[in-house]
C-alpha cells in the first residue's frame, strides 16, 4: 500500500495545519482545523474533497474551522470522547485504547490529559506518524491547563516506545523557544546543540522545523528526558522521580523567557 500523502501547512499565526490524503480511495482527513479558510485553501491547492477532521482537543486553534468545513464538505468529525461536549460537529468520540480505520489503515488513539482534561494523540503505525496535537513539540509539551503535572508527565511519555522514525507532527510551532529552554537546562547535550543549528537556519530561511521524529524528540526534548544526569542537577533534583524533574521543568519553562 502506498504511503499517504501528507501536507503541513502554517495557519493562524504559529499552528500547524496537515492534510493527509490516500490518492486510491480519496479519504483526506485535516488533523484539527485551526482556521477553515486556510484548510479550504490547502485542500483547493490539490482539488481535494475533505472527508474528516482529526480533532485533538477542544481549544478555539484547533476547532474554529469545524463547523465551517462540515458545512461545505459534510465532513465526519473524528474528536475526544472525554470532552466530546466542547468539539463542535462531533460524530464520533473516541478515547485512548480504541482503534478504528481510515483509507484502509489503522489509527490508534492515545489519552493525552494534561493540556485538556480529554485531549488525544492519532497515530498510524503504517505511516509511521504521530498526531500529537498540544501535547509533543518539537523540544517541547503544552501547557499544563486542565490536568495534573502527573498526567502530563505520563501523556508526553508514554510515545517512548515508538518507533524512533516515527514522525511527530504537534500543533505549534514553537521550535526556537522550546530550544532555547532545552539548551538553558541540558547545555552540554550535543545532539541537542546540533539540532539547535539545524533549526537555526531553517528558520532563518523561513522553513518549518516539524514534523520531528521520536528518535530525535529523545535525544532532545527536555521533557522527554527527565532522566538526564546535566538535566537533574541543573535543576539541583538528583534524587527526584521522573515526574517530579518533569513538573520542574514544567514550571521553569512557563516563566523562561
Ligand atoms: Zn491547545
Ligand atoms: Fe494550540
Amino acid at each position: 500500500m502506498p504511503h499517504l500523502d501528507m501536507r503541513q501547512f502554517m495557519c493562524r499565526s504559529d499552528n500547524y495545519g496537515v492534510i493527509i490524503h490516500d490518492s486510491k480511495t480519496g479519504a483526506t482527513a485535516s488533523i484539527d482545523a485551526p482556521d477553515a479558510e486556510a484548510v479550504e485553501a490547502e485542500l483547493r491547492k490539490f482539488g481535494r474533497q475533505l472527508t474528516h477532521i482529526f480533532t485533538t482537543h477542544h481549544h478555539e486553534d484547533h476547532v474554529a474551522g469545524n463547523l465551517r468545513l462540515k458545512e461545505l464538505f459534510g465532513c465526519k468529525i473524528i474528536g475526544p470522547k472525554n470532552e466530546a461536549e466542547k468539539i463542535p460537529g462531533i460524530d464520533t468520540a473516541v478515547k485512548g485504547g480504541d482503534t478504528f480505520s481510515w483509507a484502509g489503515r489503522e489509527v490508534k488513539v492515545f489519552d493525552c490529559p494534561g493540556h485538556t482534561r480529554g485531549h488525544i494523540a492519532f497515530y498510524m503505525p503504517s505511516e509511521f506518524s504521530l498526531f500529537a496535537g498540544d501535547t509533543v513539540f518539537a523540544m517541547g509539551c503544552g501547557r499544563v491547563n486542565e490536568g495534573s503535572m502527573a498526567e502530563m508527565w505520563h501523556s508526553v511519555n508514554q510515545f517512548r516506545p515508538l518507533p524512533p522514525v516515527t514522525h511527530v507532527y504537534c500543533g505549534h510551532e514553537y521550535t526556537e523557544a522550546n530550544c532555547r529552554f532545552a539548551l538553558s537546562v541540558e547545555p552540554g547535550n550535543r545532539d541537542l546543540q546540533q539540532r539547535a543549528t539545524v533549526v537555526a537556519a531553517q528558520r532563518a530561511r523561513g522553513e518549518m522545523t516539524c514534523p520531528s521524529t521520536i528518535g530525535d524528540e529523545l535525544k532532545t526534548n527536555p521533557f522527554m528526558r527527565c532522566g538526564s544526569r546535566e538535566i537533574r542537577k541543573n535543576l539541583k533534583l538528583e534524587t527526584a522521580t521522573d515526574a517530579e524533574v518533569f513538573a520542574e521543568l514544567r514550571h521553569q519553562k512557563n516563566s523562561f523567557k
